[in-house]
């Protein structure tokens, strides 16, 4: 190897170390006191860092925030009730397994995410009327739907496109909640809106353009409601766990992620449903993730058996658009399910959940 090349792979070695060093966790032991965890964190921020403790279900981590260059652990290390010190080697923190090695439980409004059981939201695209929602929740309650989903403010690639009933619609929502006792998630699509939708919703989503709205990031972060946070149409894996960290570095942990379909080069969907990175979120991450098929297919007959995949490669839950009459839908008709589908749906995939719900534990799944 010449000289120069030499200097060149060193550089970067040295490059990736130091990004290794910036991230720093402290693990505590299980039986750490708050003291010892208190001790650790004014050592902390005796440093001009910001200590975050996050409790898990065994034990404390602490982790280090706000650093710009790497942290010397040594005072760190020797001190009571300290398990470890550990180097984090990504730049999400809050949202990382290494942080909390346990599944992040999601509660929205009283129904579990990432507990155990495959959570379904289903719902139209959009809220057209009361009629139109109701009908549509009440075939989607009967066949097994844990939230109901549908739009008030809906982005569409043309202005000239059907926008949503805005207020109304979250209205609509409202009374769709009171009568069947779905809790509801809608979409917040800027920060101006947020305080609106926040009211109404049980879970706010974040959808696939806005994935790197910074502005939204931390107005959903300095929010009490779940968070639904859509992967971005081009997002590497990294982006959309760093877009994720901003939710959670606001203050906000209730976040619950949602793969939709990257953009590619095929013609035969709208988009192409990355299920590879589901693993690979469930390793890197301990939130739950769920699927939208209906985003990535846009298309009616590849709704199913992408579904059926997406439980396989161990998602949290499904969310799925359903219409009554798609055909007459003011959007994305072409890619609603049929109520009798959604049924057929919820069948096939309860029985799919329980054969591979003992591969979802984490041995199992890291490679
Ligand atoms: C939606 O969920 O209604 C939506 C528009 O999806 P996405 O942001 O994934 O395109
Ligand atoms: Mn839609």
């Amino acid at each position: 190897m010449g000289a120069a090349r030499r200097f060149r792979c060193l550089e970067s070695f040295e490059k990736i170390q130091k990004t290794k060093e910036k991230h720093m966790l402290v693990v505590m032991n299980q039986q750490a006191t708050q003291e010892q965890i208190d001790a650790v964190v004014a050592v902390i921020e005796s440093r001009g860092y910001t200590a975050r403790p996050m409790p898990g279900g065994q034990r404390v981590a602490i982790c280090v925030l706000y650093n710009q260059g790497a942290v010397d652990s040594s005072p760190l290390v020797g001190m009571s009730g300290v398990k470890e010190v550990i180097r984090v080697t990504n730049p999400y923190k809050l949202v990382s397994r290494e942080l909390q090695p346990e599944d992040s439980i999601i509660n929205v409004g009283g129904v579990l995410i990432g507990n155990g059981h495959l959570s379904m939201i289903a719902g139209p695209c959009a809220i057209e009327s009361e009629d139109q929602a109701l009908t549509i929740a009440r075939h989607v309650k009967a066949a097994g739907a844990d939230l109901f989903r549908g739009g008030a403010f809906k982005p569409r690639t043309s202005p000239y496109s059907f926008q949503g009933l805005g207020e109304e619609g979250l209205k609509i929502m409202a009374r769709v909640r009171e009568e069947t006792g779905m809790p509801i998630v809608t979409e917040a699509m800027d920060h101006e809106v947020f305080d609106l939708v926040e009211e109404y919703a049980d879970m706010v989503q974040i959808g696939t353009r806005n994935m790197q709205n910074f502005t939204l990031l931390r107005r959903a972060g300095r929010s009490r409601k779940p968070i639904l946070l859509k992967r971005g149409l081009s997002a590497t894996i990294e982006e959309w766990l760093m877009a994720a960290e901003y939710i959670m570095e606001g203050g906000n942990s209730q976040v619950v992620l949602c793969e939709r379909g990257v953009r590619t080069f095929s013609h035969h969907s709208r988009n192409t449903l990355d299920l590879s990175a589901i693993p690979v979120v469930r390793k890197e991450s301990h939130l739950p993730i769920i699927v939208d098929p209906s985003h990535a297919a846009g298309r009616r007959n590849q709704v199913i058996p992408l579904s059926r995949a997406a439980v396989a490669v161990g998602c949290h839950g499904l969310m799925v658009e359903v219409h009554h009459q798609p055909d007459a839908a003011m959007s994305d008709g072409a890619q609603s399910l049929y109520p009798g589908q959604f049924q057929q749906l919820c069948r096939q995939i309860d029985s799919l959940f329980e054969i591979f719900k003992p591969l979802g534990n984490m041995d199992e799944m890291v490679i």
